[in-house]
């Protein structure tokens, strides 16, 4: 099977030039713009180097803040339509950007499925969820965004949740294809580093992901999250890809059987 996989298109329709591809591994991310993550880095700031409890729509104003959630709402919906009007399988996860709960915190949890992904035949959520083609099972982990170590319950649950799929996906006898929003801890790609981010420098990968990886061995993990990161390493027996950021143009094409034929990175 070949792949097309990207992500972090944070509200911009990506260029897709190449149509040598069966199915799109999506990372998420196809929300936020611009002027949101300025705002949202300021207001972090506030969060983390002030020690602020602050939410974020006391921080903006109401007026900026539903201005703010229809832009990102309508921008994020665009991307999806337009991976979705590919006519490729689109197997996809809600990043964090896609998960309202932490800025527009009055939205119900599931607003990425009745809103963002509704109605798109070649869509499929694969948060916390397993599926498979000809060559390979797929499991998806998605919304992360840090170590989950600070709060054991969420670690637990999707520690559980994704070692039941990988359990059940060992009995199909293929290869296992893990899609992360965020990236293993504590390896090349996560650490963050972005001078304008409030949390420049510090370590913003997932457990869940790296033990997840560690004990099951897929053939490769996707994820993408932290934007500057764009590449693959080895994790394991387990080759891990970052696919950059989908905003700027990057992409990964991927070639897959029981191995890894070739992946190829792709700026612009
Ligand atoms: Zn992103």
């Amino acid at each position: 099977m070949k792949y097309l996989a990207l992500g972090c298109s944070h509200g911009k329709i990506p260029k897709i030039k190449t149509k040598d591809f069966d199915s799109i591994l999506y990372l998420g991310d196809s929300a936020g713009y611009q002027k949101a993550r300025t705002l949202v880095n300021k207001w972090l700031k506030e969060v983390y180097n002030h020690g602020s409890s602050i939410t974020f729509e006391q921080f903006v104003g109401r007026r900026i803040y539903s201005n703010l959630q229809k832009k990102e709402i309508e921008n994020a919906r665009k991307v999806i339509e337009y991976i979705n009007s590919l006519n490729k399988k689109v197997y996809t996860l809600p990043g964090n950007w896609d998960y309202y709960k932490d800025r527009f915190h009055k939205y119900k949890k599931n607003y990425y499925k009745k809103v963002i992904i509704k109605n798109l035949s070649n869509v499929k959520d694969l948060h916390l969820k397993y599926t498979e083609n000809k060559d390979h099972v797929i499991i998806g982990y998605g919304i992360s965004t840090n170590s989950e170590i600070k709060t054991p319950f969420q670690y637990n649950y999707y520690f559980k949740r994704l070692k039941r799929l990988f359990i059940k996906a060992k009995k199909k006898k293929k290869p296992v294809i893990f899609i992360t929003h965020n990236q293993p801890y504590n390896t090349r790609f996560s650490r963050i580093r972005d001078k304008s981010s409030p949390v420049n420098g510090m370590e913003g990968g997932s457990n869940v992901a790296k033990d997840i990886i560690k004990k099951f061995k897929p053939l490769l993990c996707i994820g993408a999250h932290m934007h500057e990161h764009f590449g693959k390493i080895k994790v394991g027996k387990t080759t891990c890809i970052s696919a950059g950021y989908g905003m700027k143009g990057d992409k990964v094409l991927i070639d897959a059987g029981e191995k890894i034929n070739s992946i190829k990175f792709i700026r612009k």
